[in-house]
């Protein structure tokens, strides 16, 4: 098969990488030089634009870029997707965006005659680069029908969540969700330890007992806990601050929408909002902790 690939960053690159090693023909685009010459050594094609990427006889299209505005000036603009793409080649946008883009991008495709579908992932750099992401697809079953092999190629969980946008949807509650359960553990664990608790055994309790969740269990924030979680490295590696305040961003403007109370939501992106300001957006989101401890202590 022939795609085309938009968007070599992080994610994108080893996604890419992962349809390159499944045997298929890949032609990318990307703004970064860099970016594209190091899939150019992998076997890909070069585009010089996404009309190019359009106009290069591929069968299906996936993108992976930073947020809405970057979506939407790759799929609607003059040089972009659409105005050059032929009818009936399948889109996939899987940058993470807000669910109301996502369906507006995914209408003009229709009008074009283009099927497309939101099909953002969780599992990070570490599952991009192994093949192992989640994919959550939102769009017609038949379009996903048709996306599932392709996306298998570089997941493992692929998941179709319903009608456009649906994709997105179920990434911004997630992340969301995400967000205000750290902050939940970095509470309960620095409380448990200022009252005199060890916090390897307190850790222990809550992921045997109801207070159980990812952050608690998978990535718990408190250093030590563990050994090789980014709380025992400095916060280094994971998901960034940042990424998880932009995803609780997307939460909170797809909420006002609705006019869907998110309180907690809110409440903790002014929480990551404030330690990004203090110069820590580069830290895994778990180093939120630190608000609760000593300098020294963390
Ligand atoms: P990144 O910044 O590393 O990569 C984005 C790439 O898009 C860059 O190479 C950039 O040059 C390129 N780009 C920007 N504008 C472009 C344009 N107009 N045309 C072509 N290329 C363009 O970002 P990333 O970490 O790879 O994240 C991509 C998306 O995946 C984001 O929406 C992010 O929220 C989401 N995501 C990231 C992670 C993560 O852990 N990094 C996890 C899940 C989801």
């Amino acid at each position: 098969m022939h795609i085309g690939f938009l968007g070599l960053g992080n994610m994108g690159g080893p996604m890419a990488r992962n349809l390159l090693k499944a045997g298929h023909q890949v032609t990318v685009f990307d703004l970064s030089a860099e970016a594209v010459s190091g899939l150019v050594e992998a076997g890909a094609k070069e585009a010089t634009s996404p009309a190019a990427v359009a106009g290069a006889g591929v069968e299906a299209i996936i993108t992976m870029l930073p947020a809405a505005a970057h979506v939407k000036q790759v799929y609607l603009g003059e040089d972009g997707l659409l105005a050059n793409v032929q009818s009936g080649v399948l889109l996939i946008d899987s940058s993470t965006i807000d669910p109301m883009s996502a369906r507006e991008v995914a209408a003009a495709a229709a009008n074009n005659g283009n099927p497309m579908l939101d099909a953002p992932v969780s599992g990070g750099t570490v599952g991009a680069a192994a093949g192992t992401l989640t994919f959550m697809v939102g769009g017609s079953e038949a379009d996903f029908h048709k996306a599932q092999p392709i996306l298998a190629m570089m997941g493992k969980n692929i998941v179709h969540c319903g009608d456009t946008g649906n994709g997105q949807v179920a990434k911004v509650a997630n992340n969301m969700l995400l967000g205000i359960s750290m902050i939940g553990v970095a509470e309960a664990m620095s409380l448990g330890v200022a009252l005199g608790m060890d916090a390897k055994v307190l850790a222990g309790i809550i992921n045997s007992s109801s207070g159980r969740c990812w952050a608690s269990e998978i990535n718990n924030p408190f250093p030590g806990v563990l050994e090789n979680g980014p709380a025992s490295r400095g916060y280094s590696g994971g998901f960034g601050t940042d990424l998880m305040l932009k995803d609780l961003g997307l939460a909170s403007e797809a909420a006002k929408q609705v006019r869907q109370p998110v309180i907690l939501g809110g409440l903790a992106q002014q929480l990551y909002q404030a330690f990004s300001m203090q110069g820590h957006g580069g830290l895994d989101f778990s180093a939120i902790i630190k608000l609760y401890r000593q300098e020294d202590e963390t």
